[in-house]
């Protein structure tokens, strides 16, 4: 099992571990017996991750003595809202959740990012721990402690900033993963090797055999390069305020896309055409080299993802979408772009005729 400790300078506790290993429950559950971070624990977790996962974490936690109940909701980013969090709230109260109570977040990034809210804000703060179940939650949304539920106008709008006090990594639930959420997640590994370590892009394109087979030591090795890279970039900048602005390369227009195509096109799928979009940018200010740009665009497609945008989707559309976002200065849009694989930087003035014409240019 890899280990990899985050420090974090604001919170009850100053540091935590990820643990990263394939079927590693039952050190999970000694490690839990062991720290006493609770004296009850809730499993939170949505109904198809339960269905497929949820008797078995339940049993090894409780063989070893742990006491730990289920609380199970419907999936989805629509369960992502302050409602289900009172509904969930009102459980653990009529369950007589108290300080003393600790949140096990046992699923993708929906669960993550619900059960982290509730647990900031459940009796002013109780602790959590996250067991992230898809690659996108594992290699992002269970690091850096932004927790979010969504408005119906906007999404991740109400949020915390809070640690959990563990995360563990079994890449044994990766067995169970759709296809498409697969994929979904390497569009953020794809992300890291860009934007902070392109030895991670070669290592996909010889591993392309190991990951198809979702050979799970292939998939240790990099998804704990991706957290390394997320949790040094988290670590140096906790509150979101510089750094971690390079972790949205290819999210300014992957975002409009997603919104723009009514979630039709996955997060994943958008990101990597908005990654493409950003690369193609970088090299029509003059800063990337074609061969370069050719690196980035074939890496995203060795992963399975799209390197054109669906020509169904109106560009006027995805660029009424840049301009509402908050990335937006003036008629200028701020960009995550790319010197080299590995050197991004951040550009304040690239004007939306620019960005125009590359969504016209990447259209299918
Ligand atoms: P998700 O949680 O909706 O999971 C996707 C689907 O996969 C769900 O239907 C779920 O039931 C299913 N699933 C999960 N694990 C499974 C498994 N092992 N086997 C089979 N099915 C499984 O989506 P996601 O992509 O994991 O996360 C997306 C969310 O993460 C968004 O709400 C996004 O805003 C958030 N996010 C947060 C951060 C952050 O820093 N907090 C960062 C990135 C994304
Ligand atoms: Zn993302």
């Amino acid at each position: 099992m890899n280990k990899i400790r985050v420090h974090v300078e604001k919170g009850s506790s100053s540091s935590y571990e990820i643990h990263i290993g394939t079927h590693i429950l039952d050190r999970m559950a000694l490690i839990l017996a062991s720290q006493a971070w609770a004296r009850r624990y809730f499993l939170l977790t949505d109904e198809r991750v339960f269905a497929l996962h949820g008797g078995r974490v339940l049993g090894v936690l409780r063989e070893t003595g742990l006491t730990v109940e289920e609380i199970v909701f419907p999936g989805g980013e629509e369960s992502k809202s302050i409602r289900t969090c009172t509904e969930l709230a009102e459980q653990l109260m009529e369950r007589g959740a108290d300080r003393t109570s600790a949140l096990i977040a046992l699923g993708g990034g929906v669960v993550g990012d619900l059960t982290a809210f509730l647990a900031s804000i459940y009796m002013r703060g109780i602790a959590h721990i996250q067991v992230p179940t898809t690659i996108l939650a594992q290699v992002d949304s269970s690091i850096g402690g932004k927790t979010a539920v969504d408005l119906p106008s906007a999404k991740n709008l109400l949020g915390t900033f809070t640690q959990p006090k563990a995360v563990f990594i079994d890449l044994a639930f990766l067995e169970t993963l759709p296809p498409r959420e697969f994929t979904n997640g390497l569009a953020e590994i794809v992300k890291y090797g860009i934007i902070e370590d392109p030895e991670i892009l070669e290592d996909l394109q010889k591993g392309e055999e190991a990951l198809r087979r979702r050979d799970p030591s292939f998939l240790a090795g990099i998804i704990a390069r991706a957290c390394r890279i997320k949790k040094a970039i988290v670590e140096s900048d906790e509150n979101d305020r510089g750094l971690r602005r390079i972790l949205n390369f290819g999210h300014t227009v992957g975002h409009a896309i997603e919104a723009e195509s009514g979630f039709a096109v996955s997060h994943g799928e958008a990101v990597a055409m908005g990654m493409c979009a950003a690369a193609l940018l970088s090299e029509r200010r003059g800063h990337l080299s074609p061969p370069d740009r050719e690196k980035v665009f074939s890496a995203i497609r060795r992963a399975g993802l799209p390197v054109r945008i669906p020509a169904s989707l109106d560009p006027e559309g995805i660029l009424r979408g840049l301009k509402k976002d908050k990335k937006k200065e003036g008629e200028q849009i701020r960009f995550v772009l790319l010197k080299k694989p590995g050197l991004p930087f951040v550009n304040g003035g690239i004007p939306l005729s620019l960005v125009r014409e590359t969504i016209e240019e990447l259209r299918a």
